[in-house]
């Protein structure tokens, strides 16, 4: 076992987003299952939704009024009002003659012969006659809705890798679909290393610091649609770190916290390292983040042999053995995130939340980036690009976005106080008005 450290390889902020992005269009397709309806919300459909009837399925009335020839609606021209036809009734009468009209409700099929309805409010009834208010013509298809319009039978209404809100779940039902396929939720594992860290629900010593970024992390997963498997924390020492590597590779991706800066303890890149990792960068000319690496780890039969050993020599871990033993496969990425509580959560949405949603199914889409007015004058810095907290408010035209005050990457109460990140370009002064990038979260 050589305990090779990781070759220092820093790319400029786009171009680690880049890196980030082209993987993320080679992940695999994750596997389906069908779940309830409603359980559906959040997950992304492994299947297309196929309209399994005309939608609408009948020639449907729009408005309140009466159903008629619209040739024949015109003033001075009195129709008979020969029945009625309410939504959910079918009209049984036949092809409308011609001097008919039927009062029809919205949402009801129009009889066979009719081709528009004429509001109730632009009629003038009288007894069972009825005629068109002063002034008021109809088209024909005037307020009908013809039958397929919408869709046609067997239509794709929605693309597997879709992902699935309210209007997707109003579509299903109209379907008929009480079930849906949708991707697994990728598997995360999160480890968060570092000799001072205590679970929230120990008292810390005064020297002490809360996992906080286990559960961060784990939240961003989850709302990103990964399902967050959180191990324990590691130690700084190349026993932990390799015991809780091993355990973490055998999920779909691996998320370590800490321990990736050029510390003396910091031990996780050289891990990485002796597991074979390949490493696509290990440092990203960014603050907060700069020290953010993104590679991966073969899972293939050979290397698994190595894990095998490696963990053995680490510690007797019987269940990482057994799903070791299952996964004698593919790729599994890793990113070592910064530790600092805010660099920890920026370096997610920027790197890991991209290929997070690829690995969820819907495909390569970038950060959530969006523009934003400047509401002051900043100061830039020269050699990197800064994604600071910040606060986004919106309004009709464009959202205007001002920075949050912060003490630094550890400021985990400002990054409270933000609901974006502004991300500033390298070196250029900016001023009140300006538009920029701004991350959302
Ligand atoms: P490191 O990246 O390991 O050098 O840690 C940088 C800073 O982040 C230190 O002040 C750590 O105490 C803090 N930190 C590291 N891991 C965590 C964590 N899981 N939760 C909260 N703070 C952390
Ligand atoms: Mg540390």
């Amino acid at each position: 076992m050589t305990n090779t450290a990781a070759e220092t390889h820093i790319l400029g902020f786009a171009e680690a987003l880049d890196v980030v992005l082209g993987h993320s269009a080679g992940v695999r397709a994750p596997d389906a299952e069908r779940v309830t309806l409603l359980a559906a919300r959040g997950r992304v459909l492994a299947k297309d939704l196929a309209a399994d009837r005309d939608q609408p399925p009948f020639n449907r009335a729009t408005r309140d009024g009466f159903a008629v020839r619209a040739a024949e609606w015109s003033a001075g021209k009195t129709l008979r009002v020969i029945g009625q036809v309410r939504a959910g009734e079918f009209w049984g009468g036949g092809a409308l003659a011609s001097g008919c009209a039927v009062e029809i409700m919205t949402g009801a099929a129009v009889p066979p012969g009719v081709d528009a309805v004429a509001m109730i409010e632009h009629a003038e009834l009288n007894g069972d006659e009825v005629s068109a208010a002063a002034g008021r013509q109809l088209r024909a298809g005037e307020n009908v809705v013809p039958r397929g319009s919408e869709a046609r039978q067997s239509a794709v209404l929605l693309a597997a890798g879709t992902e699935i809100g309210a209007a997707e779940i109003a579509l299903a039902a109209a379907c008929g679909s009480t079930e849906l396929a949708v991707y697994r939720r990728p598997v995360v594992a999160i480890v968060a290393t570092g000799d001072e860290l205590v679970e929230v629900d120990q008292t810390p010593e005064m020297h002490q610091i809360r996992n906080s970024n286990g559960y961060a992390l784990a939240a961003m997963v989850e709302t990103a649609g990964g399902a967050a498997r959180r191990l324990a924390i590691a130690v700084d020492t190349l026993g932990d770190v390799r015991a809780r590597i091993a355990e973490g590779m055998t999920s779909d991706l691996l998320l370590l916290s800490g321990g990736v800066s050029a510390g003396k303890y910091d031990l996780v890149e050289e891990v990485l390292a002796e597991f074979g990792a390949e490493f696509f960068f290990t440092g990203v000319r960014m603050q907060p983040g700069k020290p953010v690496v993104f590679g991966r780890i073969r899972n293939s039969e050979n290397k698994q042999e190595r894990t095998t050993e490696i963990l053995s020599v680490a510690q007797n871990d019987e269940r990482s053995q057994d799903e070791l033993s299952r996964v004698a496969y593919r790729w599994t990425y890793f990113f070592g995130l910064p530790g600092n509580p805010v660099s920890t959560q920026v370096t997610f949405h920027c790197f890991v939340e991209p290929i997070l949603r690829a690995m969820c199914g819907v495909g390569v889409d970038g950060p959530k980036f969006v523009q934003a007015t400047l509401g002051e004058d900043v100061r830039g810095k020269t050699g990197l690009t800064r994604v600071l907290p910040a606060r986004l408010t919106f309004d009709l035209v464009r959202p205007k976005v001002r920075l949050v005050g912060w003490q630094g990457s550890g400021d985990l109460a400002a990054n409270g106080q933000a609901n974006c990140y502004a991300v500033l370009p390298d070196g250029h002064d900016l001023r009140a008005g300006d538009v920029i990038t701004v991350l959302l979260r």
